[in-house]
């Protein structure tokens, strides 16, 4: 994505609009988080939540063709809560097990919202760099804390998503 003179991020805000925390930008916590559940199954069940939330946050990180997916993934995942999204997934890699070809199954999805095609949804009303992080731990408060927080940032997504549908 080109980056043009206006649109060019300040020192002190990331690209989402959010103010940098005691880490930096959310890249710097989305990689501290991706550190640390590698070692935490309980904190990898929002794995996929945490990708996605980051990805459309952040959509100069993006590849743009999977971004509606990653959205839909969003509107499933606060619809139908956490273990329906694993085991949807969990669907995904068994189904593309058997099969030649990969692809994603749509039919899951597809009662859901499309991405809107233009527009930058930014700000949000909570960013990857307002998580607290203590004693080194995104999760020192405990997994379900944890987990309260992601869904409040996805919900900060979707929403601000949705405000550029015609
Ligand atoms: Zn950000």
């Amino acid at each position: 994505m080109v980056q043009t003179m206006t649109d060019s991020p300040s020192m002190d805000k990331c690209e989402c609009g959010a103010a940098v925390g005691p880490l930096g930008g959310c890249v710097d916590y989305y990689h501290a988080i991706l550190a640390e559940e590698q070692a935490d199954p309980q904190m990898y069940k929002w794995h996929t939540v945490v990708v996605c939330a980051y990805l459309l946050q952040h959509p100069s990180k993006a590849h743009e063709k999977y971004l509606d997916v990653q959205f839909r993934l969003l509107q499933f995942y606060l619809d139908k809560g956490i273990d329906a999204l694993l085991r949807l997934a969990a669907h995904q890699v068994a189904r593309n097990k058997h099969r030649a070809r990969s692809g994603y199954d749509m039919a899951p999805l597809a009662e859901y919202a499309p991405l809107p095609q233009s527009g930058s949804p930014g700000p949000f009303r909570a960013a990857f760099c307002g998580l607290p992080f203590k004693d080194g731990s995104f999760v020192s408060d405990g997994h379900p804390a944890y987990g309260c927080r992601i869904e409040i940032i996805t919900e900060a997504t979707v929403e601000s998503w949705k405000t550029l549908q015609s």
